[in-house]
């Protein structure tokens, strides 16, 4: 008799280089005959991948393992009461706050098992049989594990196999050398590192060969890839694109997040020469104040960011552009909030993330002087996403009667309804009328008519 699968359930926080490590470790798991779960009290293995980028992300993660303490003790009580053995699920966090507090995570929180940092979750199936033995014996595993060579990492991942999906990230990139005096990822995930050549393109293959159609390479500082091939000819990310879209059958190629440092001539021409490079491009700024890029060691000047913006409209006249930004960094004046406003009016943003700044323990600017009192920073944020949810509802408003490409790639709340991605970014909604028709279009490249526009999203019908 073949014993049940065994339940995986992972949240995910974050960015995107999460939601691309969470798939790899259900992947991972997926071969240990784990299956996914959206129950934590189901689940054998519970896993929180998290995120250290901003301070309440961290405390999020500590009330998350608080929850799951309370539940384990109910489950616990329940099982006594009716005679049964208990579940003996296994609490993992991984992730950049696992990483950043590996050892504090234990202290705070003795009910979590397991403890591993981005660069070591393909050794998760060791971890959980370890810590699946300790706790057979009555005992309680406090495993930790948080090395960071991320080659190893890659190069076990690249063994499994990758699930077929219309649209998936390829890390081709994880690290980063710029040393943001804000920014505690150069510390949780290490220096730059660059796949080389070959591997990433093993991986193109493989999802160009499950039938992917959208694949958006990932990496902190994507941009500064520098992969090496077998004959040590140096790839950027620039040619690594073209030669994607010339040797395998991706019609869409995105990339994200990248630095405007690293936004080289070749790497914005490219936008106005192969068709499969979407017109869409991430490129946090973070604020339009020179003194205050300096203070964040940003290496670039607010002119540098804007003649990058005007030479990639130049050959990409319709590119959506999209923007990180932080308020309230120490030593902010008014004007320097104001000269942030002013870029936003120059740029005019499709869409873009906006916070107040918070102290990284560890960082440099986290000891700093000025620090801008709480009450302002909420106030310029609410400046700031104002005109930015304007621009970006003028943005969708003004795709209404176009006709574009949308990439259906889930079904939406009804039964009878689609969602997929426009070339820009934008979530596009569809009511096809029925369950048979939501079937034979899930997974389709189909042109579409925007019908109407939210300050999110879009509606649109087939076009005829
Ligand atoms: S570029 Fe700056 S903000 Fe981005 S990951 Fe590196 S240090 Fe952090």
């Amino acid at each position: 008799m073949s014993l049940p699968p065994k339940k995986l359930y992972i949240k995910t926080y974050g960015c995107q280089m999460n939601v691309y490590d969470t798939e790899r470790m259900v992947d991972v798991m997926g071969h240990e005959g784990y299956e996914v779960t959206d129950a934590p009290d189901d689940a054998d293995l519970v896993i929180l991948n998290t995120c250290h980028i901003r301070e309440k992300a961290a405390e999020k993660v500590y009330s998350d393992i608080g929850r799951l303490r309370v539940m384990k003790e109910k489950q616990a009580k329940k099982a006594e009461a009716s005679g049964r053995e208990s579940k003996k699920s296994i609490l993992a966090v991984g992730g950049c706050v696992a990483q950043a507090e590996g050892a504090e995570i234990q202290r705070r929180a003795p009910t979590v098992d397991m403890v591993f940092g981005p660069q070591t979750y393909h050794r998760l199936p060791e971890m959980t049989n370890q810590a699946n033995k300790i706790k057979k014996t009555g005992g309680r595993p406090r495993i930790v594990d948080t090395d960071l060579v991320v080659s190893e990492k890659f190069e076990s991942l690249s063994k499994k196999a990758i699930a077929p999906k219309k649209t998936a990230f390829l890390t081709v990139q994880e690290g980063c050398d710029k040393f943001c005096t804000y920014c505690v990822v150069p510390y949780t995930r290490g220096g730059e590192f660059s796949r080389s050549f070959e591997d990433v393109m093993t991986d193109a293959r493989k999802l160009n060969e499950a039938g992917v159609l959208e694949v958006t390479l990932l990496g902190q500082n994507v941009n500064a890839y520098h992969g090496m091939s077998r004959e040590n000819v140096e790839w950027s990310l620039a040619r690594l694109i073209r030669h994607l879209a010339d040797v395998t059958d991706f019609k869409r190629i995105r990339y994200t997040t990248s630095h405007p440092h690293d936004m080289t001539d070749e790497l914005i021409a490219i936008h106005g020469e192969v068709a499969q490079c979407m017109p869409y491009l991430h490129l946090p700024v973070q604020s339009g104040s020179d003194k205050i890029v300096k203070a964040m060691n940003r290496h670039h000047t607010i002119a540098s960011y804007m003649k990058t913006i005007d030479s990639i409209r130049a050959v990409r006249p319709d590119i959506a552009l999209s923007g990180d930004f932080i308020v309230g960094f120490p030593g902010e004046t008014d004007a320097d909030f104001q000269a942030t406003m002013k870029l936003v009016k120059e740029v005019d943003y499709a869409q873009a993330y906006s916070f107040m700044y918070s102290e990284r323990p560890g960082t440099p600017a986290a000891g700093w002087e000025h620090q801008v009192e709480e009450h302002v920073k909420s106030e310029r944020l609410a400046e700031l996403q104002e005109a930015l949810n304007h621009q970006q509802r003028a943005f969708n408003d003004k795709s209404v009667g176009k006709v574009m490409s949308v990439l259906l790639e889930r079904t939406g709340k009804q039964d009878t309804h689609l969602v997929g991605r426009s070339p820009y970014m934008q979530a596009v909604h569809v009511d096809v009328g029925d369950k048979a028709t939501v079937e034979s279009y899930f997974g389709q490249m189909v042109d579409m008519k925007i019908i109407s526009a939210g300050p999110r999203s879009l509606k649109g019908e087939f076009a005829t």
